[in-house]
């Protein structure tokens, strides 16, 4: 199985590469935050309740998001592969990944880190939120608490990979082709 992780910071290019990747390896992809806004929209229990943190930037509890990636990794037992954006974002999540993968005898294959900076993040951010209609890219504070928690909690991820010798990085600025292009020739050398 080809399971990648693709890290990077709000507004660095993961759910636009995703789409490149689910086209070329076939993958399944498992977007977190998409799995939320999905339940918002259905207006679900858990749905409300993530959507109080969601608008202020906050991270919503582990507990939740596993719970989701676990129904979706049963959901989807014959895949070639999973494509995991948004997913680990505390070294907790990384840790029950694991442990998830394990009993269905996989683990991740690589963790690709897209690189991009908090300038170029918020300009892009700011220019998504106006056609994607989403609250928390509506809002420069909400923005910046995004970020925050990212380098306060999610950037610490990538150490739990590199330590597994699973981490590789790229320029996440460029075009959407160059990028994919980096992406590609990581996934190639695996
Ligand atoms: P995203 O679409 O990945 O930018 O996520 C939007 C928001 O959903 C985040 O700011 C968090 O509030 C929440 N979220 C998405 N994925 C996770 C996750 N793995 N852990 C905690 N919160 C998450």
């Amino acid at each position: 199985m080809l399971n990648l992780v693709l890290f990077g910071p709000p507004g660095a290019g993961k759910g636009t590469q995703s789409q490149n990747l689910i086209e070329k390896y076939g993958l399944i992809h498992l977007s977190t935050g998409d799995l939320l806004r999905n339940e918002i929209s259905q207006g679900t229990v858990l749905g409300l309740e993530a959507k109080k943190l969601m608008d202020q930037g906050i991270l919503v509890p582990d507990a939740v998001v596993i719970g989701m990636i676990s129904n979706k990794l049963d959901a989807n037992k014959d895949a070639k592969g999973f494509i995991f954006d948004g997913f680990p974002r505390t070294v907790a999540q990384a840790e029950a990944l694991d442990e998830l993968l394990k009993t269905k005898n996989s683990a991740i294959s690589v963790m690709i880190a897209l690189e991009v900076n908090d300038e170029e993040l918020e300009r892009r951010l700011l220019l998504r939120g106006k056609d994607s209609g989403r609250p928390d890219d509506a809002n420069p504070e909400v923005i910046r608490k995004r970020i925050k928690e990212y380098n306060d909690k999610t950037a610490p991820v990538a150490g739990f990979y590199k330590a597994q010798n699973k981490f590789k990085s790229v320029s996440g600025i460029g075009s959407i082709g160059e990028i994919f292009d980096s992406i590609s020739a990581v996934i190639s050398n695996l």
